[in-house]
């Protein structure tokens, strides 16, 4: 039986644990296929750690992905400013020892350069990091994505199908666990690999196709393991209960944002910045926003202005220019009235962070886990979400390496570590969101001085380069966020309020 935790460890320990940059050290084929549905950045990580696992991994992506793809359909928020964070980086490089320098091989910006500029409340905080040990790779999403499923594609074992999932296939009886699940073909598909079938023929004697054959029939994949990586608006649980095992429970947090994103060719003569983050936090006289730059593949910068709740940015590309200039440093400025811009505005709008709580279900059935924002969607001004996926991933494998027997266990060792993620990425960004003015849902207990903590922390992260560093390692997912309630550092934090002056 597949070891649950070490109970004894902390959250922080367990973070530490997950979060490892060392490829395991040995694998063990525990299942003949597993079967992952969606072939986003999730699904893609998933398929990666099972590949150790199984001796098939089948992903069903409804979208039509060919490896150069672009923003697609199925991840609508792919033409908006996304960063990867280092510990997802990390993750990447894990899986992948040459990852960074293939992505930037197929073109990422690599200058050698990592100023970034952070504005806080319009005041520019000290850049304190120690040189990266390999360049931070800032791309699009999709050009990101599209280098992930290159990598888990050259596996032999992995191959995608595309078709949308409708279901799942549960043993027979009460209590039955999942084994396998069911899509509908896509009608053209490029296959993504030579040898791929387009997902019209199963490669393996257990596949079946529906009686009538016809172009719409249903494709039955038998599975050891299914991973649903469907993305936010994954209908898992509504699959679960239709076969009569519980839902897991959902949190929403209304957070209401309003996202515009846009491309411009990059110019040195309109402005030299590389990465620019802006975000002013919500105060009686001060209205929260954010604002980022990045200088991404193709020698392009990709543009971000967000405002939550009724202040929402237009697809208007006068409107976008002024508040440009209006609400954020100079450079976004710069950039929107100066700058060519390539295509149009494109805004997004994200209703909730939301998480699906599988660790607290009584009844789970055999077969069937969830990744990404199949569990936990964020506010995404914090970028968690990318990393969170390679997080889960590493989930995955520690919990496959228990050596846990598929057929009689329910995943419940892999949702404790998930867990572990989810909650240090939710506490950070709704502990946050708390703050906003439209949000009403009830503060935890100890809000208020948790909150005077993490102002003063923030406060001092601008002049004193330890406070800088520690706060920066848990907002980029490399440190569990219980590194910052430290007596320690809130001391240093007070001392510099009280007295004053930056530290190097
Ligand atoms: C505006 C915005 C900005 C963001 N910025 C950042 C950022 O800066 N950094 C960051 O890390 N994260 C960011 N995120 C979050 C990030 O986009 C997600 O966390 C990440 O894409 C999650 O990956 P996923 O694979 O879980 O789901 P998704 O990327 O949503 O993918 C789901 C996949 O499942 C497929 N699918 C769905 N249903 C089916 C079906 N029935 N059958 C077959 N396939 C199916 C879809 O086609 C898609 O490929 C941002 C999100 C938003 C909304």
């Amino acid at each position: 039986m597949g070891k649950i935790f070490d109970v004894a460890a902390t959250a922080a320990q367990r973070f530490a644990e997950i979060n490892t940059p060392h490829p395991p050290a040995e694998t063990k084929i525990l299942m003949r296929r597993a079967v992952v549905l969606g072939g986003s950045m999730a699904g893609l990580m998933a398929a990666r750690v099972l590949a150790d696992h199984a001796d098939e991994v089948v992903i069903v992506e409804r979208d039509d992905t060919d490896v150069n793809a672009g923003p697609r359909p199925g991840v609508p928020q792919g033409s908006q400013v996304h960063a990867l964070l280092p510990a997802g980086q990390v993750q990447l490089d894990r899986w992948w020892p040459d990852f960074t320098e293939r992505a930037i091989a197929a073109g990422a910006p690599d200058e050698g350069r990592t100023d970034a500029k952070i504005f806080i409340n319009d005041e520019l905080r000290v850049t304190t990091e120690p040189p990266p040990e390999k360049p931070i790779l800032i791309t699009t999403r999709p050009f990101l994505e599209a280098q992930v499923r290159r990598r888990v594609l050259e596996s032999p074992k992995v191959r995608m199908v595309y078709g949308r999932a409708d279901g799942l296939l549960f043993a027979p009886g009460e209590g039955g666990g999942v084994v396998g699940a069911r899509y509908v073909p896509a009608a053209t598909g490029t296959p993504a690999t030579g040898a791929d079938d387009g997902g019209r023929q199963g490669a393996a004697g257990t596949d079946a196709a529906n009686a009538d054959g016809g172009q719409d029939a249903a494709v039955e994949l038998a599975a050891d393991l299914v991973v649903d990586a469907m993305g936010r608006a994954s209908s898992l649980n509504d699959w679960l209960e239709a076969h009569g095992w519980p839902r897991a429970p959902m949190q929403r947090m209304p957070i209401k944002l309003n996202y515009a994103s846009a491309l411009f060719e990059r110019d040195p003569a309109v402005s030299d910045t590389w990465i620019a983050i802006s975000q002013t936090t919500p105060a009686k006289d001060r209205v929260a926003r954010i604002g980022g730059i990045n200088s991404v593949e193709g020698d392009r910068w990709i543009m971000l202005v967000a405002g939550y709740d009724a202040d929402r940015p237009s697809r208007d590309v006068e409107e976008f220019a002024k508040r440009c200039r209006q609400y954020f440093p100079t450079m976004f400025g710069d950039i929107a009235e100066r700058g060519k811009m390539i295509g149009n505005v494109i805004t997004y709008h994200q209703a909730d962070s939301r998480r699906r709580d599988f660790d607290q279900v009584d009844r789970l059935p055999t077969g069937i886990i969830a990744a990404g924002d199949a569990v936990a969607s964020f506010n995404p001004v914090y970028g968690q979400g990318m990393t969170s996926a390679t997080l889960h991933a590493s989930c995955l494998s520690e919990w496959l390496r228990t050596g846990p027997d598929l057929a009689t266990e329910p995943a419940r060792g892999y949702f404790e570590r998930v867990r572990v993620v989810v909650d240090a990425a939710w506490q950070v960004s709704t502990f946050a969101d708390l703050g906003l003015p439209h949000i009403t849902s009830g503060q935890p207990r100890g809000y208020k001085v948790i909150k005077w903590a993490s102002e003063v922390i923030l406060k001092a992260s601008m002049t004193d380069s330890v406070t800088s560093q520690k706060l920066n390692r848990v907002t980029t997912m490399l440190d569990h966020p219980n590194a910052l309630a430290s007596p320690g550092l809130l001391l240093r934090a007070l001392r510099l309020k009280w007295f004053g002056g930056a530290r190097a």
